[in-house]
């Protein structure tokens, strides 16, 4: 009985936070009272609470309608601190952030993945010099996320499969042995997807992950649909053009093959930024790969939406690039699509240049939202 009463001011508590941490510009008790229905006095207690415990503050005055402005109360977004770390084929990059999502700092080291143990000692060794660099604060540290292009079994913390850096059945605990502070590793693509979620945008939404590879998630009522093999949104083996490009997987003809970096980058020997340094420039041989990329992105989009009839966003460093190129892209998803006009539905995702860091990232400061 104690128990119940004393978990049900936490849930209260925990609902208060919650408000203020999705008010834009701080939130007064007032307001809070109408919000959560429950009466001043509970407000006064619980805001009293959450000070005391210097998870929120006093913000700037809020607007009133008469009477004299009240006070409005705001998180302490420094009170915690998350490290992404995306693992790629060529790259190790780093993102801290508070939680907020904001970013506190960043890092990117040109590696060519080698083997996950030697992956694991750089980023043990480098995420202490880059915790220093950016005067981060250990005690505050809630953890260190880490994104791999890769199918994880996440029961036994095996990764499965990784074609894009060439790893099968391997171990995770390889990559973070080394690492002294609490640690979360998951797919690229999902992660990505997940910071979509925690966005709070939107609820329903195929999210499609461009880098090096290509991969994804499906989220449905905000959750994750996971499938029966934690394969769900493997967007990148879609099939777009059968017997076509061989793919890092082995098959033939996977959106992977056209649209993932790799192939844009392998082909000509060049980075993607000097690729699309070069397409902006009108280097023509360079068009003529982009718009293939682009017809058969369309195609695998397309297929998603024919399937899931929701947004399709797009995330991973690929979609940096793609802003300029994106009514092309829509219109061509258009034409394949025998019940829509125009291909509004695909979007850009609110953290596209850094999505899979802060998903992972956020993973711990969701966490810490929940034990309030
Ligand atoms: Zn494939």
């Amino acid at each position: 009985m104690g128990d119940n009463i004393t978990e049900r001011r936490r849930m209260t508590r925990n609902r208060m936070y919650r408000l203020i941490y999705n008010s834009k510009n701080g939130i007064s008790k007032q307001q809070i009272a109408e919000d959560m229905g429950c009466s001043l006095p509970t407000v006064h207690q619980n805001i009293a609470e959450l000070l005391e415990a210097d998870l929120i503050r006093q913000g700037e005055l809020q607007p009133s309608s008469g009477g004299r402005p009240a006070t409005g109360y705001v998180t302490n977004d420094e009170i915690g601190i998350a490290v992404g770390i995306s693992v790629s084929a060529k790259h190790i990059r780093f993102t801290a952030v508070d939680i907020k999502l904001k970013v506190l700092g960043t890092l990117k080291l040109a590696v060519d993945f080698a083997s996950m143990s030697k992956t694991g000692k750089i980023i043990a060794s480098e995420l202490e010099k880059f915790i220093d660099d950016n005067s981060l604060d250990r005690r505050r540290l809630l953890g260190v996320g880490i994104t791999i292009p890769a199918v994880i079994d996440k029961v036994n913390d095996i990764i499965m499969i990784s074609p894009t850096l060439n790893v099968k059945n391997t171990n995770i605990r390889e990559l973070v042995e080394k690492i002294p502070y609490p640690v979360y590793v998951d797919n690229d693509g999902t992660c990505a997807g997940a910071a979509e979620a925690f966005s709070g945008r939107r609820s329903d939404f195929a999210y499609l992950f461009m880098e090096y590879g290509i991969g994804g998630a499906i989220y449905m009522n905000g959750k994750k649909y996971a499938g029966l093999n934690n394969r769900s949104a493997e967007f990148g083996h879609i099939c777009v053009h059968p017997g076509g490009l061989k793919c890092s997987c082995g098959k033939r003809g996977c959106l992977e093959a056209y649209c993932g970096a790799l192939r844009f980058t392998k082909e000509l020997g060049v980075s993607v930024d000097e690729f699309f340094k070069e397409l902006e420039n009108g280097d023509k041989d360079y068009e003529e790969i982009w718009n293939d990329v682009l017809s058969h992105l369309a195609s695998g989009i397309n297929i998603i939406r024919m399937i899931f009839d929701g947004p399709v966003i797009l995330g991973g460093f690929v979609s940096e690039y793609i802003e300029p190129y994106l009514p092309k892209l829509r219109e061509m998803a258009a034409e394949k699509n025998t019940f829509e006009k125009d291909g509004n539905y695909i979007l850009l995702g609110k953290y596209y240049k850094n999505g899979g860091m802060m998903g992972s990232a956020s993973h711990f400061i969701e966490k810490f939202i929940d034990e309030i």
